[in-house]
């Protein structure tokens, strides 16, 4: 089975993925989420079966608003002993590195030791009456902090290399450490790029990587990009034979971790799957409703027609049923007919919202089921299957043929 996390960035979220009966590997939490609602983040984090703080700094290096600071990222400096203003390249000395590095280290420690208390006092007390309590939550890795970067030759690159050689000195023997590789899209189109960077990265001391290509979007951009970011998955994996995650991902990352490229997935809760540093970790919600024909989400009100014509694309989850596909029987014919429920009016939005995130995650976790189970040259060829009749529908479905080109360049002729 495929790892997978699923990022919780407002506490909406974690309410939602604890109503559904999905099961993922564990969650992700950003750094400075962490350091500013640390009560609320113990909670996160003590239901989850294993989890991953990703230590972004990017926070400190965004635009402010005539030096209007954001209330948590001026924690965040106040954790790290940082002036409270934009962060320059000169504050970063050896200094600041080792004390920066080694604080969010211990952080990480720190959460660990006390969900775990709180885990046993619970379980002590069996004061958990909803579920039975689990055991104790696992980190899966401590991770090393790192700042986004344009570029290889952006400063902050440098300033990533250093923060990886300070952490490993502290790393003991039985802990497990990942370095994140954070790099604009438009920098790994370059195939010599890609070789620094893993020549760079490439450190046997490093148990692992997480990597955020910025900007990326598997549905949306075009083939060199798709192409160059299996490039650099595979480049990466081939060179260090080290686990990888990538931490925003969607279906195609799910194919390449069918092909152990990747070690495991993170997903949102139903936001749009790209990312760029300093931009809203949720970023606007996006009522897209997730179509498995598709594998990605659209919007809601095509859904009715879709169904309508072809009856067998509906979704058997709770959510499904419960709230958005009825079954009526046509009067005319005697024959079963089934509706998608039209969005609500302004006061049922919030439920409607909720669902709609709760079925994502159902509809996710199944195509996670479905790729561990089948084959690999199946799996490649369904995305074709899907294509066309996604275009029957008038779906855009383009990038199902670019996934497959890509893809079977590499592996068909194996
Ligand atoms: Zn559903």
């Amino acid at each position: 089975m495929i790892n997978w996390f699923v990022r919780v960035s407002i506490p909406d979220d974690d309410k939602i993925l604890s109503d559904t009966a999905v099961n993922p590997t564990g969650k992700v939490i950003g750094l400075t989420h962490a350091i500013y609602r640390q009560k609320y983040s113990l909670e996160v984090l003590r239901t989850a079966k294993s989890f991953i703080i990703d230590c972004d700094l990017s926070d400190l290096l965004c635009p402010y608003r005539e030096g209007e600071i954001k209330r948590s990222v001026s924690k965040l400096m106040d954790f790290l002993n940082l002036p409270r203003r934009e962060l320059k390249l000169t504050d970063f000395n050896n200094q600041m590195i080792k004390n920066i590095v080694q604080k969010i280290l211990d952080f990480q420690r720190r959460i660990l030791s006390k969900v775990s208390s709180i885990q046993r006092t619970l379980q002590f007390f069996e004061l958990e009456a909803k579920q039975p309590i689990s055991g104790s939550p696992s980190l899966y890795a401590l991770t090393i902090p790192y700042f986004p970067v344009s570029s290889v030759s952006d400063p902050w690159y440098d300033i990533n290399l250093k923060m990886i050689a300070e952490a490993l000195k502290s790393k003991s023997g039985d802990e497990v450490m990942y370095a994140t590789i954070a790099i604009d899209k438009r920098e790994i189109l370059n195939d010599i790029v890609i070789d620094n960077i893993v020549k760079d990265y490439n450190n046997c001391e490093i148990d692992g990587y997480l990597i955020w290509i910025t900007d990326f979007d598997e549905v949306f951009d075009d083939l060199n990009y798709v192409k160059s970011f299996i490039d650099f998955i595979k480049k990466l994996k081939t060179e260090t034979n080290k686990p990888i995650i990538n931490l925003y991902s969607g279906y195609l990352s799910l194919l390449l971790a069918k092909k152990n490229l990747l070690q495991g997935v993170v997903i949102r809760v139903c936001y749009k799957q790209r990312r760029k540093p300093c931009t809203e970790a949720g970023g606007p919600p996006r009522e897209g409703y997730y179509l498995g024909l598709v594998k990605h989400k659209i919007s809601s009100n095509l859904m009715p027609s879709i169904l309508e014509s072809k009856p067998d694309l509906r979704c058997h989850c709770i959510i499904c049923k419960t709230y958005f596909i009825r079954e009526f029987i046509d009067p005319s014919t005697g024959k079963s007919v089934l509706k998608f429920l039209p969005y609500p009016r302004e006061t049922e939005r919030y439920v409607y919202r909720s669902n709609i995130k709760k079925h994502f995650l159902y509809a996710f976790e199944k195509e996670i089921q479905d790729v561990s189970t089948r084959d690999f040259n199946e799996l490649l060829n369904q995305l074709l299957d899907l294509a066309s009749k996604a275009e029957d529908l008038l779906l855009p479905a383009n990038h199902l043929r670019r996934w497959y080109e890509t893809l079977s360049k590499y592996y068909l002729k194996l």
